[in-house]
């Protein structure tokens, strides 16, 4: 199983992907978390992403493209994947176009998780992230029985500094100009499905399973 799952930001890509993951058994490679790994951890690669990511800006394809050519050689990777925020151009697709072939494999399928702006926007300014499993949550849709602390281990709840409605702006923007084109490059390939995000959070894994 190779898939790409493509949609806005909050479009609940993170939530979704969690379910698929464990039924199929393939690494969540969330382009996002790796960056933010980056930025805790203090590398080089985090010193150059931050910057961007904080004003709801992509991080330069470069950077991206070297950090997942490294990724999806790893061993983990041999038996599918699910990419999460990748590709968000259409360099970098082209870039993971060429990767594949090179290593003589090809995608499965790309979901695209529809939700409108309004949806978008009331999702993550309520999203808040456990900060030791990356487990994910809404002050009203997706509250934890714990409060601040986390469900699954009890780790602490915080709101991502970039979930705040001006650059949630901002980052719509940057999904419907650059993101956005990829939708119709993959559909041009036919590996393209649509899937309402607006309704269960297991519309995702369901697709997957009717293959
Ligand atoms: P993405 O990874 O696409 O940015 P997330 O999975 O982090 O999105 O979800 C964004 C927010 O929306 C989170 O707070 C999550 O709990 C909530 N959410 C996700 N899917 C749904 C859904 N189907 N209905 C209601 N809320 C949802
Ligand atoms: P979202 O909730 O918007 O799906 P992500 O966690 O996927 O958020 O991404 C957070 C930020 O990390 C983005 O706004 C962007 O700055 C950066 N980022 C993540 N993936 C990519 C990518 N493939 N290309 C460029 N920038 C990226
Ligand atoms: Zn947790």
């Amino acid at each position: 199983m190779r898939v790409i799952l493509l949609g806005p930001p909050g479009a609940g890509k993170g939530t979704q992907a969690a379910a698929v993951k464990e039924r199929f058994q393939i690494p969540h490679i969330s382009t996002g978390d790796m960056l933010r790994e980056h930025v805790k951890e203090g590398t080089e690669l985090g010193r150059k992403a931050k910057e961007y990511m904080d004003g709801g800006k992509l991080v330069p394809d470069d950077l991206i493209i070297a950090m997942m050519e490294d990724r999806l050689s790893k061993e983990d990777c041999a038996g599918g994947f699910l990419l999460d925020g990748f590709p968000r151009t259409l360099p970098q697709a082209e870039a993971l176009d060429r990767l594949l072939s090179k290593m003589g494999i090809k995608l499965d399928g790309v979901v695209l998780l529809d939700v409108s702006d309004d949806v978008v926007v009331e999702r993550l300014s309520g999203r808040r992230v456990c900060r030791s499993c990356g487990a994910i949550y809404h002050v009203s849709f997706h509250p934890s029985s714990r409060g601040d602390l986390c469900e699954a281990c009890g780790g602490e709840l915080y709101q991502r500094d970039d979930d705040r409605e001006e650059v949630i702006r901002r980052r719509l923007k940057v999904y419907h100009e650059q993101t956005a084109p990829l939708e119709s490059y993959y559909e041009g390939k036919g590996l393209l499905r649509r899937v309402s995000g607006e309704g269960a959070t297991d519309a995702v894994l369901k697709v997957l399973q009717g293959n």
